[in-house]
């Protein structure tokens, strides 16, 4: 890691339209036989559209509104080149031409929206979710349920075989070029990595052999679909797990790519086993692009950093500082389209900023959901919703400027309507304002700036300090209620003891707790206040050197696969975080953020207990019964944060005659978040 990864970029760009503010970024990109308008590649991310037929139209969409968006070369989700490689069953494959059609639907939308797209060939290996999966060794993974079947000499050749004839019916379909996808654990990197490749034969044993199998798929592309078509390989820089690949081995197999012909190098940063976070909202910004930048003291073609990059001015700064040729972002183009033009224009306040929280987009896909995105819903929905001028503007108030009243007041003044928002508290984003002080989730602010910009844009009379009253309702056309939530406050004895707190009250800064603390409750809230009063070391946030020194990053990756041990600064408090039920604690959050939280807290010594019954609060303490026996913890503080309660006051006295409507949490307190305020917020004010 050298020092020009640490330096700030200047976060602060004010342009006027139409200057540069992004000179390196928006460069062109030569490849010889094609030019990139700009150095930003929108990453390979599945959306589930991939997957039928029947959606490939709404897949057009979704990467021609990007293509509108001014982005450089985009990516396809992965699609399998039979279907044994599959990641779940009936995930998209393309092996037959019968099946090319679909894919032209998606080309020609693209290239008529002035854009260029590659397809990503992704063979899932032993990540199949299906009983049918392939590996180099039938060795199962320790996240999917089925061990795969090792592929014979015979079966080895099909799949170089099937991955040909994948790239030439991608070239048919009319695309600029594909991806090979060699990293993440899957098929590739399963053959590079002695974790997961015990063969004896040509295929396994010294890395000569085990590298064998990407460089032949890539030579027999390559050969295939001739020079002019542009060939990325997703190269495992870092593997994360251990028994995979060394800093020496990924540079020998990077020079033989290069060598083959290859037009770019995109960096892939983690199998999906790891047990190292690497893109969740967490990792500090571009806390990878240290990676790429070692790799491009080895070679000479163009390289692509990625992981966490999702503001134009850290990607200006990688690109500016040497240290790749593009940088890929996924997510920041499903929270904004636009993200390019903006940039192009001088208005990067204006970009709705990826907050990295995967609830709508890899939550998603791992439930087998369509993507979408928490703060822009109509990612991925292109086709169904969309944003049209009101013909009956009318007098709208909205009352409370959470996630949900934020939204929707924000969509109903783009539409046409004359919005007033009126927010009880000196500040816009209800609860989620409370959310970016949790340490490590401060991207968050970035939503709550985007509305406000979007707000101001579109003309709503924002009335902050103003409780809404029945009277000053009465004479609009319609009232949207998004009044949001309070905490609940469960009737425990002792629970107005001055050692209680309840959380906003923490986490606003208006309390501060001890030195021993209690929390009740171990959901969404229970798990950030744990991270908040355990938290010792802030710079693991923002800097790549604490980041990889706490989470046990080998930063010359000497090691094979480039772990080391973890370093996790110890809480400064006593904690127990506590539960009624059974079950594992964090059990609702995220699929692909919950195990983050958990092993965090647990590393830092932080105590959960489940099953517990609260029986009093006194100066002692907290007085449970866990497992049938009186327990006292003797703690200075407990923090409530037992759930919500919706807010909905002003419903009964509103006139009868005033059209009303109730979103976010006044709607339905439970299992509400951010996703569902937002989403609700935005589909009504494109319904009203
Ligand atoms: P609220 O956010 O409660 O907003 C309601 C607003 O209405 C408030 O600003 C209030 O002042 C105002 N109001 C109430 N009555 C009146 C009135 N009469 N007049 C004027 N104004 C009024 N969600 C996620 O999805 N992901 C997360 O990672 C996440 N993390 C969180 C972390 C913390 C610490 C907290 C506290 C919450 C977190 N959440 C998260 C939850 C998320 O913030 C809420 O689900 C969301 O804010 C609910 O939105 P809302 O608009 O319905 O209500
Ligand atoms: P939550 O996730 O529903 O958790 C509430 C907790 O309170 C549970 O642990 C529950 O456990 C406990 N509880 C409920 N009623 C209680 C009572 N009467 N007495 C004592 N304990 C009680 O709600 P939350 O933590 O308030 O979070 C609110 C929303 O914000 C959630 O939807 C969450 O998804 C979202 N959020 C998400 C994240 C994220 O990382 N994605 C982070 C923060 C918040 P027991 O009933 O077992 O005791
Ligand atoms: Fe980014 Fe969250 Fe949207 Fe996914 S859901 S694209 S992580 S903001």
């Amino acid at each position: 890691m050298t020092q020009s990864t640490q330096e700030k970029p200047n976060k602060a760009v004010e342009t006027p339209e139409g200057h540069n503010a992004y000179p390196h970024l928006l460069q062109p990109l030569d490849l010889g036989f094609t030019t990139l308008k700009n150095r930003v590649l929108m990453g390979s991310m599945h959306t589930g559209l991939e997957d039928r037929a029947r959606d490939y139209h709404k897949l057009a969409a979704y990467f021609a509104r990007r293509a509108e968006g001014e982005v450089g070369l985009m990516v396809t989700g992965g699609i399998t080149p039979n279907i044994r490689a599959w990641l779940s069953p009936f995930s998209g494959f393309l092996k037959y031409r019968f099946q090319v059609k679909r894919h032209t639907l998606v080309t020609r939308a693209v290239h008529t929206a002035g854009g260029k797209i590659c397809m990503q060939i992704l063979h899932a290996g032993r990540y199949g979710y299906h009983p049918f999966s392939v590996a180099p060794s039938a060795i199962q993974s320790p996240i999917t349920p089925f061990k795969p079947e090792a592929l014979t000499s015979r079966g080895v050749e099909k799949q170089l075989r099937d991955y040909v004839n994948t790239a030439l019916l991608a070239q048919e379909a009319g695309y600029d070029g594909v991806e090979i996808m060699g990293s993440e654990g899957y098929l590739i990197n399963e053959f590079l990595a002695k974790r997961t490749n015990k063969r004896q034969d040509e295929w396994g044993g010294p890395y000569a052999h085990r590298m064998r199998f990407a460089l032949d798929v890539t030579e027999r592309v390559r050969q295939a679909v001739g020079p002019e078509f542009i060939i990325i390989f997703r190269l495992s820089m870092l593997d994360l797990v251990h028994e995979g690949s060394t800093w020496d081995e990924i540079v020998a197999l990077g020079k033989r790519l290069q060598a083959l012909g290859v037009t770019l190098i995109n960096t892939g940063i983690g199998w999906h086993e790891s047990r190292v976070p690497t893109i969740a909202t967490l990792v500090p910004r571009a806390g990878f692009a240290w990676v790429t930048e070692r790799m491009k003291r080895a070679l000479d073609i163009p390289l692509i950093a990625t992981n966490r990059i999702n503001d134009p001015a850290v990607a200006e700064h990688i690109i500016a500082s040497g240290q790749a040729d593009m940088v890929s972002m996924a997510r920041p183009f499903l929270a904004d389209p636009d993200f390019v033009k903006k940039a192009r224009l001088g208005l990067p306040q204006r970009i709705n900023t990826c907050i990295a929280c995967n609830q709508a987009c890899l939550d998603h896909v791992f439930r087998k959901q369509r993507a979408t995105c928490l703060v822009n819903p109509l990612a991925c929905y292109e086709t169904e919703y969309t944003v049209k001028p009101t013909d009956k503007p009318q007098k709208i108030a909205v009352v409370g400027a959470g996630p949900a009243g934020m939204s929707a007041a924000k969509t109903l003044a783009e539409r046409g309507h004359k919005v007033t928002l009126f927010e009880a508290s000196d500040e816009l984003g209800g609860q989620f304002k409370l959310a970016a002080n949790i340490p490590g989730k401060a991207e968050f602010e970035n939503t709550i700036r985007y509305f406000r910009e979007e707000m101001q844009r579109f003309g709503v009379d924002m009335r902050l300090n103003t409780t809404a009253t029945t009277e000053a309702l009465k004479n609009f056309d319609q009232v949207v209620l998004a009044t949001g939530v309070k905490p609940r406050v469960p009737p425990i004895p002792g629970i107005d003891h001055p050692k209680v707190i309840v959380y906003n009250d923490l986490v606003a800064g208006r309390r501060e707790a001890g030195q021993k603390v209690a929390i009740i409750g171990a959901g969404g809230i229970g798990f950030d206040v744990a991270e908040l009063l355990s938290e010792s070391n802030p710079a693991v946030y923002e800097d790549p050197q604490e980041f990889c020194r706490e989470w046990g990053i080998d930063p010359e990756v000497k090691t094979e696969g480039g772990l080391t041990e973890t370093r996790h600064s110890p809480s400064p408090r006593e904690i127990w975080l506590l539960q009624r039920k059974t079950t594992k604690p964090g059990k609702t959050l995220g699929k692909t953020t919950g195990w983050i939280h958990r092993l965090s807290l647990r590393k830092r010594g932080v105590k959960t207990l489940t099953g517990v019954q609260y029986e009093k609060i006194d100066d002692a303490g907290l007085h449970l019964i866990k497992d049938e026996k009186p327990l006292l913890l003797p703690v200075d503080n407990v923090i409530v944060c037992a759930g919500q309660e919706s807010v909905r006051d002003l419903l009964p006295v509103l006139p009868d005659d005033l059209p009303v409507h109730v979103i976010g949490g006044a709607d339905k307190a439970g299992e509400l978040d951010a996703k569902r305020a937002i989403r609700q917020g935005t589909l009504l004010g494109l319904r009203l």
